[in-house]
């Protein structure tokens, strides 16, 4: 469980909000039993639980590690939108490998339009499968699943100076891992990825213009969900660790 520095006092370590369900009705965990916490700055304890309250779980700790599972560079995963619940996966799994933040956009073939409710709605349940990913695997942080963001938007975002690939079908020539191999500053990579329509000529061109680089991920096509998830770990395999 994630826990924020405010939570720990001393050797306690107090245990708020929908976590004390969770561990008292869910898990069904009594006083006694340990739970494993990591903190913000990766200080990960093994704790015991002295008592439980409706409103507030107590917990002594009885080890203190420093642990940092958190990638040496910035992985921002631009994710057209795909159809159903396939952005879950992708959330899942990018969480998993090491993403630090998916922002999903809206592009011009996304089959899927959400109104600013559903949008919000959604996102909700995204960051829910982000802390669940993240507590899986043991992340120190909890990626961010941004809102839901038009294309020209998401491109705006991109800072100056760091390397940003939009895996295309038709970049015949510019492999990824060429482009990762000649990049050799471990501050940010952002990827585009398409979504199961893939991406207009207009789109490719007003990224190219904002300096992203179209790449191939190989001869097959991937699907939507497969590409994403296949260029992080290339990402991450290359730059990181
Ligand atoms: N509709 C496209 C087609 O039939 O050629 C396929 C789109 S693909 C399912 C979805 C996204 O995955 C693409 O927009 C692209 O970003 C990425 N992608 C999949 N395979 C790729 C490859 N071999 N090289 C580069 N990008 C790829």
């Amino acid at each position: 469980f994630f826990v924020k520095d405010e939570q720990v006092k001393g050797v306690q370590v107090f245990i708020v909000g929908s976590d004390v369900r969770h561990i008292s009705k869910v898990l069904r965990m009594r006083p006694g039993d340990c739970l494993t916490l990591i903190d913000e700055a990766g200080t990960e304890y093994e704790a015991r639980i002295t008592q439980i309250a409706p409103e507030r779980i107590t917990c002594e700790i009885v080890t203190e590690t420093s642990v940092n599972r958190e990638p040496p560079l910035e992985v921002i995963l631009c994710q057209g939108l795909p159809k159903g619940d396939k952005l879950e996966l992708i959330i899942q799994k990018g969480v998993e490998l090491g993403v630090t933040r998916i922002i999903p956009v809206s592009c011009t073939r996304s089959v899927v339009q959400l109104t600013e409710e559903k949008a919000a709605k959604r996102r909700e349940r995204w960051q829910r499968v982000a802390l669940e990913a993240a507590k899986q695997c043991r992340r120190n942080k909890v990626p961010e699943v941004s809102p839901l963001t038009g294309f020209d938007e998401a491109l705006q975002l991109i800072p100056d100076g760091v390397l940003a690939v939009i895996p295309w079908e038709d970049a015949v020539g510019t492999g990824l891992k060429k482009v990762l191999r000649s990049y050799n500053n471990r501050g940010q990579v952002w990827i585009f990825i398409g979504p199961e329509g893939g991406f207009t000529e207009a789109e490719i061109e007003k990224a190219k213009g904002k300096g992203v680089v179209p790449v191939t991920l190989g001869r097959r096509i991937l699907r939507a969900e497969t590409a994403g998830i296949a260029a992080i770990t290339m990402v991450l395999y290359q730059l990181g660790d």
